[in-house]
C-alpha cells in the first residue's frame, strides 16, 4: 500500500494540475466515486483546481466551486497524468478531465481505492481523527514517549494506528523499528526515552530519504509519470532474507500483517 513517501511522491506531481479547468469526470467502474454533495448540487462540473495536498495517505484537491475531492490509493490505486486520447490501461476506474486536453486516470486493479467527493467545509471521519503528521512539530520524542506510557500494545501496532501518527504503513514501519534497534513485538510502554528519541530519528530520516527517491515500489506503486520509485533498494529489512549485517531476518505476524525484524540487531 502507498505510505506517506509515496502519496507524496504523487501529490508533488499533481502540482501541474493546480489551474486547470475540470471539462468533466468519468467514472468507469461504479462505486469508484462516491459523492457527498447536497442533492442539488452538481460535481459534474468542480471548476477550477486550486491546490494539491497530502494528509496521511490521504490527497486532497480543492477546487474553485468549493468541493474538496479526497483521494485513496488503498492497496494498488495509481493517478497516472495522460493526454486526452491517451488509451485506457487496463483497470481504470476513473477519469479527470481538463480542459487543456490532459487528463487523470485512477488505475485500480483490486479496485479498494475510492475517490470521494465533499464540500470544501466536510472531510472523512478518518482524516477528523487522524494523528499528526510525521514530518511536522506536533509529532516529536515527548509526543512519541507520551503516547507509548501505559500502553500494552506492541510499539509497531501503536505507530501503524493512524491516529497516533499519521501516513506511517507496514513498509516503513518495520524499517523504522530497524533502524531504531527495536522489536516490533515489544510493549510501547517497554520504550526507553533514549529508545523514544532513536525511534523518531529514525521515522523522520527515513521518511525523508524516501521522499527524496520517490518513494517504494514494492509492486504496484506508481509516480504519476508512470514510473517506479527507487527507494527499495534501500531497504534493510522488510522482505530481505538478512539485516545489512548479515543476520537473519524474522518474520512474525502482527495485527495481521507481516513484521521483519532482525532479532540481533534489535532489542
Ligand atoms: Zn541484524
Amino acid at each position: 500500500m502507498p505510505e506517506l513517501p509515496e502519496v507524496q511522491t504523487v501529490v508533488t506531481g499533481l502540482q501541474q494540475i493546480v489551474g486547470k479547468t475540470i471539462l468533466s469526470w468519468r467514472e468507469l467502474r461504479s462505486g469508484t466515486v462516491l459523492q457527498h454533495l447536497p442533492s442539488n448540487t452538481s460535481a459534474q462540473h468542480l471548476g477550477i483546481i486550486k491546490t494539491v495536498t497530502r494528509r496521511g495517505k490521504y490527497i486532497l484537491i480543492t477546487t474553485s466551486t468549493q468541493i474538496t475531492v479526497v483521494i485513496h490509493l488503498r492497496m494498488t490505486g495509481r493517478l497516472l497524468m495522460k493526454n486526452k486520447n491517451a488509451p485506457l490501461a487496463k483497470h481504470t476506474q476513473a477519469l479527470i478531465q481538463f480542459q487543456d486536453n490532459t487528463c487523470l486516470h485512477f488505475v485500480d486493479p483490486r479496485t479498494f481505492g475510492k475517490i470521494e467527493i465533499y464540500p470544501h467545509d466536510q472531510q472523512p471521519h478518518a482524516l477528523q481523527v487522524m494523528g499528526p503528521e510525521p514530518l511536522e512539530s506536533a509529532f516529536n520524542p515527548a509526543y512519541l514517549l507520551a503516547l507509548t506510557r501505559r500502553r500494552t500494545a506492541p510499539i509497531k501496532n501503536l505507530i501503524l494506528n493512524q491516529s497516533v501518527v499519521a501516513g506511517l504503513g507496514n513498509i516503513y514501519v518495520c524499517e523504522a523499528l530497524y533502524r531504531a534497534r527495536i522489536r516490533p513485538q515489544r510493549t510501547a510502554a517497554s520504550l526507553t526515552l533514549p529508545e523514544a528519541k532513536r525511534l523518531y530519528q529514525a521515522i523522520v530520516d527515513l521518511l525523508a530519504a524516501a521522499i527524496a527517491h520517490q518513494g517504494t515500489t514494492f509492486s504496484d506503486y506508481r509516480t504519476i509519470r508512470d514510473q517506479s520509485g527507487n527507494f527499495q533498494q534501500f531497504l534493510r529489512v522488510y522482505h530481505k532474507n538478512t539485516c545489512p549485517e548479515g543476520h537473519i531476518i524474522k518474520i512474525i505476524r502482527q495485527a495481521g500483517r507481516s513484521s521483519f525484524y532482525c532479532p540481533t540487531c534489535q532489542k
